[in-house]
């Protein structure tokens, strides 16, 4: 086998484990989908609420009054006062996320954004186990 052809053969290889991979997420994501959707049918989730003043205080306390950061601390302190301080889901309201307080945590709005709508899958799904058996 020359080494062009190996080189093909590679390349080959990996443009269909690529689209093995984009076809595998798209199922969980669909599956996960149906499952969100089937839950809050079940156990709706109220929406962009407004958070009390308590429940904010008790986010900020529980985590030191400092930003949690998406995957690592970014140590902004929190400002009760600030536009910049966003209340987020843990695991995130599209992928079944509700809003009692142990789901919330206060991020900074630079966190948040880099947050968007991500969550671990496996966390996601202890999440959603918990949810199952709590109905
Ligand atoms: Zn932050």
């Amino acid at each position: 086998m020359s080494e062009e052809s190996g080189s093909t053969r590679l390349d080959q290889l990996e443009a269909q484990m690529s689209a093995d991979l984009r076809r595998s997420k798209a199922y969980i994501d669909g599956e996960l989908k149906r499952l969100v959707d089937l839950l809050n049918q079940v156990d709706p989730i109220e929406r962009n609420r407004l958070w009390d003043s308590e429940v904010i205080i008790l986010l900020a306390e529980r985590q030191n009054w400092t930003c949690p950061g998406w995957k690592t601390p970014c140590g902004v302190v929190i400002d009760l006062n600030s536009r910049d301080r966003h209340v987020d889901h843990y695991i995130p309201v599209k992928l079944g996320g509700a809003n009692e307080t142990s789901n919330l945590q206060i991020l900074c709005k630079s966190c948040n954004l880099k947050k968007g709508a991500k969550a671990d899958i496996d966390e996601v799904i202890t999440y959603l186990q918990g949810r199952l058996r709590n109905l």
